[in-house]
């Protein structure tokens, strides 16, 4: 048989891809190295960031519009929860990136956002020690997507529509033919198809590196503490982003759901690669930072340490994502290099790439996501 589209890699990225495939009536073919619901990739840890003030690139807002979209549809057919609003405090001094770009991109495109005096934050949240030197900009449709659920639910939503998947199987390498690729798998099998999308995760790093997109996979820690307080409970208290001089990055977390304040730094950790990441927890250099500046900015929130797990970042050299057709070879899509901040973005990524795909261009402006940014470096053979 000869696939529409071969999907390789099916975390986040990869699982929205080959749902919005199928739903077109495409035939189609998950491939996974990995059992379902593995935990070795980018995509899990209970909470995934969600907002439309995009501090990094006002670019994103419209893709951002229609991902807040896209997961409410998945909600809705799949009927799960995936996405709960809680509201974004982000706090920092005035010439912060995380306050100064979301104002941006509020102001670019119309999107809710206030604006909060030092005086404001405490009133508000009298929980926190806000410094003098610090303001805030809160943005209400700010929320938290559970990152496994919505893995499951795409991938569900795949196979209703007719996918087919393979898990504990890796492409070993592919070869492009007259009109379409030939995929092989690491156990000898060969598949054919039109159309291969590429959504490996860290493990796009040699891929990537060919085309001129040097890869550097960072291990991040994301960390849970059980509060001695109930004022940091979700239905009190938001998800927070914090940029404060003297932290080693800016700090993010969520509420409590019911199992901790979960809380990490953002982009921030050792340089490994995807094979060697160190899944092992060192309370004194992973979590001791991350309860020193919680000690300092939500008192009371890291009481009981109950749990940390790494997951790697996979950044490329602006932080800014790759979607785009190989250079030499149309028929195959890279989607990758999400640099952190991915997640979000993962069911318009699906819709994208099924344009893609299965047609000419997207009918997103993904210009600025294009890979021709890296060309100087690039050997596309
Ligand atoms: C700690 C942490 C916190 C984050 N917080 C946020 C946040 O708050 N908000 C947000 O929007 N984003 C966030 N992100 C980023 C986001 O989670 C990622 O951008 C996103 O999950 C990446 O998805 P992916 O599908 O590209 O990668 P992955 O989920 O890693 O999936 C890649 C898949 O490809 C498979 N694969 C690789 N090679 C092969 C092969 N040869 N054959 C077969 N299969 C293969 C892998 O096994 C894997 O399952 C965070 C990331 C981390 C690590």
């Amino acid at each position: 048989m000869r696939y529409d589209v071969v999907v390789v890699g099916l975390g986040a990225m990869g699982s929205a891809i080959l749902a919005h495939c199928a739903r077109r009536g495409a035939s189609v073919l998950g491939l996974e190295q990995f059992a379902r619901g593995h935990d070795l990739g980018s995509s899990q840890g209970k909470s995934r960031m969600i907002r439309k003030a995009y501090f990094e690139d006002p670019a994103y807002v419209p893709l951002l519009l229609r991902a807040y979209d896209l997961w409410r549809e998945l909600e809705h057919r799949t009927g799960r929860e995936l996405l709960q609003i809680t509201g974004l405090l982000m706090v920092g001094h005035e010439a912060a990136e995380i306050i100064t770009g979301a104002q941006r991109a509020a102001r670019e495109h119309d999107l809710p956002l206030e604006s909060l005096t030092t005086r404001e934050i405490r009133t508000r949240y009298p929980m926190l020690r806000v410094q003098d030197d610090e303001i805030g900009a809160f943005e209400p449709d700010g929320g938290v997507l559970d990152p496994e659920r919505c893995v499951q639910a795409h991938l569900d939503e795949a196979s209703h529509a007719g996918a087919q998947m393979r898990f504990g199987s890796a492409l070993e390498n592919w070869e492009v033919t007259g009109d379409g690729v030939v995929v092989r798998l690491a156990d000898g099998d060969r598949i054919e198809s039109r159309a291969l999308v590429l959504s490996l995760g860290p493990w796009f790093q040699e891929t990537l590196g060919r085309l001129g997109v040097a890869i550097r996979v960072q291990r991040n820690v994301q960390a849970w503490f059980e509060p001695a307080t109930d004022v940091y409970n979700a239905g009190r208290f938001p998800a927070f982003l914090l940029d404060r001089a003297g932290l080693p990055a800016p700090l993010y977390g969520f509420p409590d759901f019911g199992d901790g304040v979960k809380v990490a730094f953002h982009a921030h950790g050792d340089l490994t690669d995807a094979a060697h990441l160190v899944r092992e927890i060192d309370l004194a250099r992973d979590i001791a930072p991350v309860v020193s500046a919680l000690d300092k900015w939500m008192p009371g929130a890291s009481a009981t340490f109950r749990t940390a797990r790494p997951c790697p970042y996979t950044l490329t050299p602006d932080s800014h994502f790759v979607v785009d057709r190989h250079p030499a070879h149309p028929g195959l899509i890279l989607c990758g290099g999400f640099s952190g901040h991915g997640f979000k973005f993962a069911p318009v990524i699906g819709e994208i790439c099924a344009d893609l795909a299965l047609g000419s261009r997207s009918r997103h402006n993904i210009d600025f996501l294009a890979l021709r940014r890296f060309a100087a470096r690039a050997d596309p053979n």
